[in-house]
């Protein structure tokens, strides 16, 4: 049984279009990015390897990675997605490599390959995210840094990613969160050493959609980050 949710992927596929418009559906990627990248780039030495990015969608994180010099590969299982990623790669110059893989898959093929793994947004969306924690520590170099992010099973997370999100503010589609499928740091922090990393920092990320400013914080409740390194 391969870790993916088709009901999932299928509104990824649906949605793939709309993914580089900075004021369509996915205007909440766009507006965070700079602050993720800049926390990736900040603890990872992105020149000292190959870097992944799974779950990378149509490519917003990937993209700016690579125009952070790293040399990157970026994975899904969404079909139309990554062609809107490899579109958008042609056009913008940027030298990304693209292809349809599972962590999981890719982690048979290619283990200890990547020197960084970053896996944003996307483990709300797999049936066992566990799965993919314990693909991704398979995939990182001895010494690599691993930066997931998602989404805290929290009533606040409830009420400003779903009802908020959603419903009051459509901001983003409805639909897009499933909140059983959040995860609480402590959670994912016993997957990441349960597939024998070491959890080094756990970080809130604040997003205000009416500025539209994104910021690290102490507040976990909501989305938040966490960084490893693989022993
Ligand atoms: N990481 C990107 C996109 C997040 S959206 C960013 O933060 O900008 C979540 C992505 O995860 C979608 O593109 C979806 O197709 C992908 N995804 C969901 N399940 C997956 C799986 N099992 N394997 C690989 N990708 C998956």
């Amino acid at each position: 049984m391969e870790n993916i949710d088709p009901a999932e992927i299928r509104k990824f596929e649906a949605l793939a279009n709309r993914w580089w418009d900075p004021e369509g559906d996915f205007k909440t990627l766009h507006d965070i990015n700079p602050v993720r990248l800049d926390y990736i780039a900040a603890h990872a030495d992105l020149q000292a390897g190959p870097v992944l990015d799974v779950g990378c969608g149509g490519g917003i994180l990937t993209e700016a990675l690579a125009a952070a010099g790293a040399e990157v590969t970026g994975i899904d299982m969404a079909e139309k997605p990554l062609a809107v990623a490899r579109l958008h790669a042609l056009e913008s110059g940027s030298g990304v490599h693209y292809a349809t893989a599972t962590a999981e898959s890719l982690a048979t093929e290619r283990p200890g390959a990547f020197a960084t793994i970053t896996c944003l947004e996307m483990l709300e969306h797999v049936p066992d995210y566990a799965s993919t924690v314990q693909a991704c520590a398979d995939l990182a170099a001895p010494g690599g840094t691993l930066v997931l992010s998602t989404i805290n099973r929290h009533p606040k997370a409830y009420l400003l990613a779903v009802l908020g999100a959603e419903y009051v503010l459509n901001i983003l589609p409805k639909g897009t969160h499933d909140y059983h499928r959040f995860i609480r740091p402590s959670e994912l922090a016993r997957a990441a050493r349960g597939a024998g990393l070491r959890v080094e920092e756990i970080v809130g990320l604040r997003y205000n959609p009416f500025s539209r400013i994104a910021k690290l914080s102490s507040d976990v409740d909501v989305n938040y980050l966490l960084r490893a390194v693989k022993p």
